[in-house]
């Protein structure tokens, strides 16, 4: 998210192309201190602004324990990101907040590690936690940004009663191949999608290589239905 025209254009755009939730980062983990670092409470302030405007519930990362309390007054559900997977003192914040909570899986988690980081959560009587596979680090990442574990999906299913979502964005981190790694993250049994939308990403502040345009977005969405129905899924 990086300012009140670009979030508001977007998520009149994904709302009309059946998108159920508005996802925006305000606090912005990036690998490096000198790349965009979010709005911070202005952008969680725009958020609710969309929110108002468009009827979709919010979705927003937090960073850091000391924030949950006022993260929480926006958001409708607390990401926690995949840096931030075993930050216990984290975890167990979002434990005691009343929201639902989406756990991004580390770049380098094992499944035991994300269910593990996900009883931090629930051990706290917060029970409506997420789980989210959004790529792992692999020996090759010339082509594709991370590994997208497919096979994360199916087994985290038969495992835990959680839901599971599938984040291709962040797992190919290439946008002509979103599209097909969310029709492969639904044929594996994912219960929901996050995709980056931009307006305009070859002039995003972050992750711009891996957003896609509201039309590829609409597109994306027809073969989204068509393949949920292929695995007797609803959109
Ligand atoms: C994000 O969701 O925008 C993000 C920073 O992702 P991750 O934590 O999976 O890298
Ligand atoms: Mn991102």
């Amino acid at each position: 998210m990086e300012s009140r025209e670009q979030l508001l254009e977007t998520a009149h755009a994904v709302k009309e192309a059946g998108a159920t939730l508005l996802r925006g980062g305000a606090y912005k983990p990036r690998t490096s201190p000198y790349s965009f670092q979010g709005l911070g409470e202005a952008g969680l302030k725009l958020l609710a602004e969309a929110r108002e405007a468009t009827g979709l519930p919010i979705v927003t990362e937090v960073m850091s324990p000391t924030k949950v309390d006022l993260v929480a007054v926006y958001a409708d559900v607390l990401q926690i990101g995949a840096r931030n997977m075993q930050n216990y003192d984290l975890l167990n914040a979002v434990g005691r907040a009343h929201k639902p909570v989406l756990l991004k899986r580390g770049m380098s988690a094992t499944i035991e590690d994300l269910l593990m980081a996900a009883e931090y959560v629930l051990s706290h009587g917060n029970n409506q936690v997420m789980l989210c596979e959004r790529g792992i680090r692999t020996f090759d990442n010339k082509y594709a940004r991370n590994a997208f574990d497919v096979n994360a999906i199916p087994v985290l299913k038969e495992l835990t009663h959680l839901p599971v979502i599938a984040d291709p964005s962040h797992a190919v981190g290439v946008r002509r191949h979103v599209k097909s790694m969310a029709l492969a993250g639904v044929a594996a049994g994912a219960d929901g999608l996050i995709i980056e939308v931009h307006p305009d990403p070859d002039q995003a502040a972050s992750d711009g290589a891996q957003s896609l345009t509201p039309p590829q977005f609409s597109e994306m969405m027809v073969q989204v239905k068509t393949m949920a129905e292929a695995v007797d899924r609803v959109v």
